[in-house]
C-alpha cells in the first residue's frame, strides 16, 4: 500500500478509536519493515514459529500481536515478548499462558476468541461456552494475564447483511461478558473484529482492533 493510502487508512481508524494491527503472515521482513519506515508499530502473525522468528530478527519496539489459533506446547515460544494473544479458547491454555508468562515475569493481554460465522472451519466457543469459562472465576487467579476481550471472524462471504449481524452478535456478546463478570475490572475493553474485506462495518459495530493484511501487503501467495 502506498503511503498516502496508509495514511488515510490509519485515520480512518483512529477517527473511531479503533487500532490497526497489521497482519504480517507470510510475508517478508523487507516488507514489514517497510511499513514500520511508515510508523506501524504493531504486527500480527498467526503461527507461534513464524512470530518467533520475525520477532528475532526484527526491531524489539515492535508490539507483537497472535491471532492465529495456539497449541498449549507452543505458548513458550511467543511467552517471552508477546504482547496480545487474541485466540483463546480454553481454560487450559489461559492457564499455559499464565504459568509461561509469570516465567518470563511478563502479564500477557489475551482475547478470547468467539465463533461467530456460520463456517464449520472458524474456531473458537460459543457465547455459552465463554459464559461458563468465566463463570467458574478461575481465570481471576491468573496474575501473569489479563483478560481483555474479545475476537471473532465473520463469515467468509460477500453477503454484507449477514458480516454486520455476526459483528453486532459479537458485539452484543461482548457487552453482556463486561456487564457480567468485568463490572469491577474496567479492563475487559477490546473487541477485535475486522480484516481487510470487512473492517469498515466491523469499525461501525464497535471494533476497538482491526486486523489487516492483504489489503496493506497485497494478496497473500
Ligand atoms: C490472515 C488473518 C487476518 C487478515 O486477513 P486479510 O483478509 O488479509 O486482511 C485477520 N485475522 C486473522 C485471524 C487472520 O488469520
Amino acid at each position: 500500500m502506498n503511503p498516502t493510502a496508509f495514511a488515510e487508512l490509519r485515520q480512518s481508524i483512529a477517527a473511531k478509536n479503533a487500532r490497526l494491527v497489521a497482519v504480517s503472515k507470510t510475508q517478508p521482513e523487507s516488507a514489514i519493515l517497510e511499513l514500520y519506515a511508515l510508523g506501524q508499530r504493531v504486527f500480527g502473525e498467526n503461527r507461534a514459529q513464524e512470530l518467533q522468528a520475525k520477532h528475532a530478527a526484527l526491531p524489539k519496539d515492535i508490539e507483537w500481536h497472535l491471532i492465529g489459533s495456539l497449541q498449549t506446547n507452543k505458548v513458550k515460544l511467543v511467552a517471552p515478548f508477546v504482547h496480545w494473544i487474541h485466540s483463546v479458547d480454553s481454560l487450559h491454555l489461559l492457564q499455559e499462558i499464565d504459568r509461561q508468562a509469570a516465567r518470563n515475569q511478563r502479564v500477557i493481554d489475551v482475547l478470547l476468541q468467539i465463533k461467530i460465522a456460520q463456517e464449520d472451519t472458524k474456531q473458537g466457543l460459543s457465547a455459552e461456552d465463554a459464559r461458563a469459562l468465566l463463570s467458574t472465576g478461575d481465570f481471576r487467579s491468573l496474575q501473569h494475564l489479563r483478560v481483555r476481550g474479545l475476537m471473532g471472524m465473520a463469515s467468509f462471504t460477500d453477503d454484507l447483511v449477514q458480516v454486520r449481524s455476526e459483528f453486532r452478535l459479537l458485539a452484543t456478546v461482548f457487552a453482556e461478558l463486561k456487564q457480567t463478570f468485568f463490572s469491577e475490572k474496567n479492563d475487559f475493553t477490546e473487541l477485535s473484529m475486522g480484516m481487510s474485506g470487512d473492517y469498515a462495518l466491523a469499525l461501525e459495530e464497535g471494533s476497538t482492533m482491526v486486523r489487516i493484511g492483504s489489503l496493506l501487503f497485497g494478496e497473500r501467495s
